[in-house]
């Protein structure tokens, strides 16, 4: 799966060749001997190592779902075919074709993802962190936000609420404690200056004990218009795309009920939960959509058309009442028999290899603590011969985890095409 050094534009080769001759002349002249072998071994690695941190696809045999540093959530294959569509050519992506005027291009995507939530309209932006920082830019500069303690959430990758506040120009209002927040909190800093208040999703860590929070429901009592970030854009808590709701999906807050408790604006990820490419969307109130969609922020943070198309195209798998072609939830609702069945395929070609019972998880910060019962291929690797292991791996293109002295990949995250692909990585990993 390595790309080959043919693979490589002969600029960089050239370039490579060169350093290689440089390091040379540096030895020489130092008095050590030069192989030429050695120096075209030398360029090799080089243009080698260029190759390997070329982006690519991987196997993520990580049981996590929604795996950041592996690029999310894989897209579904209807809506890639939708942003090559508009992509490769010309599209109405700001024209209206009734009429032959300017139109917007927060008139498709967003405004299905918007009705597929229930909400009045959409808004779709580069990431949720746009979309936040957007959002309070746009309703809240020079003014209060009121947000619990509890929820002064540091995301991972730079995200970071109180830092994101600041950026947007509003003024942070801290109320009750990290464990518990409730209403009269609330009541006691709202003022005049009050724009809005936060709720966020602290979707990356999980508080157990003597806990308190104000549900939305509550604080749309208190007066200011509600913005709830949601993170992970489960659009539906009751999942009504799947035929049965995901047991380990167990609280986790959805998009349209936040909308259906009063929140005024609700934001998201596109690629999290929502199983799409790379977005933030913004949903609520059509007013607030609108101040949100003039600030001049929405232009500096805009989704670009492919992203667009493939959102429409996510929405309709939604809208449709079936979403299980959705990668990201035909991967989290296998039965575990099936995939133990894959399992035993392949570790029938593994020199060592067994099926193992695994737990998958969520990731991108969504659902902490909770597991997804699962199954892989694991392969015995005591003592360092694990973290060498892994890296043969690798190599591969395969990024699999380890656990007590156990290779395993988890077949969770794989796509059952690439079984063979899994298979061959891992005969020939585990004989070198
Ligand atoms: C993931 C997340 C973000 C950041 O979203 P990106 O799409 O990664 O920019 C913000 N807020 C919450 C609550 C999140 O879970």
């Amino acid at each position: 799966m390595i790309q080959e050094l043919d693979g490589l534009p002969h600029e960089i080769l050239a370039a490579c060749a060169r350093e290689a001759v440089a390091a040379a002349r540096a030895q020489a002249e130092r008095g050590d001997p030069v192989d030429p072998d050695d120096v075209i071994g030398d360029a090799k690695q080089r243009a080698a190592a260029i190759g390997a941190a070329l982006l690519r696809p991987v196997l993520n045999a990580t049981g996590v779902l929604i795996h950041t540093n592996l690029g999310r959530a894989p897209v579904a294959e209807d809506a890639l075919d939708a942003a090559r569509q508009v992509a490769a050519g010309y599209s109405n992506l700001e024209y209206r074709l009734d009429t032959g005027e300017r139109g917007s291009r927060h008139e498709h995507a967003g405004a299905l993802l918007a009705q597929a939530c229930g909400a009045e309209a959409g808004l779709v932006v580069n990431n949720n962190a746009a979309a936040v920082l957007l959002a309070l830019a746009a309703l809240a500069r020079g003014r209060e936000v009121v947000v619990s303690r509890g929820e002064l959430v540091e995301i991972g990758g730079g995200f970071r609420v109180p830092e994101i506040m600041a950026e947007s120009g509003c003024r942070l209002v801290e109320v009750g404690t990290t464990n518990r927040t409730r209403r009269a909190d609330y009541v006691e800093a709202i003022g005049p200056e009050t724009a809005l208040v936060l709720k966020v999703h602290a979707s990356n860590y999980r508080m157990v004990g003597f806990v308190e929070t104000t549900p939305v429901s509550e604080l749309v009592t208190l007066g200011p218009p509600v913005m709830v970030d949601a993170g992970s854009g489960l659009l539906d808590e009751s999942t009504p795309w799947l035929p049965r709701r995901p047991s380990w999906l167990r609280d986790e807050p959805g998009v349209r009920q936040a909308v259906e408790a009063g929140a005024a604006l609700v934001t998201f990820s596109g690629d999290k939960l929502l199983g799409g490419p790379q977005a933030g969307i913004l949903a609520g109130r059509a007013d607030l959509i609108g101040s949100v969609a003039r600030h001049p922020l929405a232009r500096a943070t805009r989704a670009d058309k492919m992203t667009l198309a493939a959102l429409q195209a996510v929405a309709f798998s939604y809208l449709s009442g079936d979403a299980t072609g959705i990668p990201l939830w035909r991967m989290a609702t296998g039965s575990v028999d099936d995939l133990s069945a894959r399992a035993e395929v392949i570790a029938a070609g593994v020199p060592g290899g067994k099926v193992v019972d695994t737990e998958a998880v969520a990731g991108g910060g969504a659902l902490p603590g909770l597991t997804i019962p699962s199954a892989g291929v694991g392969v015995d690797a005591p003592g360092p011969s694990g973290e060498r292991l892994l890296a043969r791996l690798r190599e591969h293109g395969v990024v699999a985890r380890l656990e007590d002295d156990t290779v395993v990949c988890d077949l969770r995250t794989i796509d059952p095409l690439d079984d063979t692909n899994l298979a061959e990585a891992l005969r020939t990993a585990c004989a070198s």
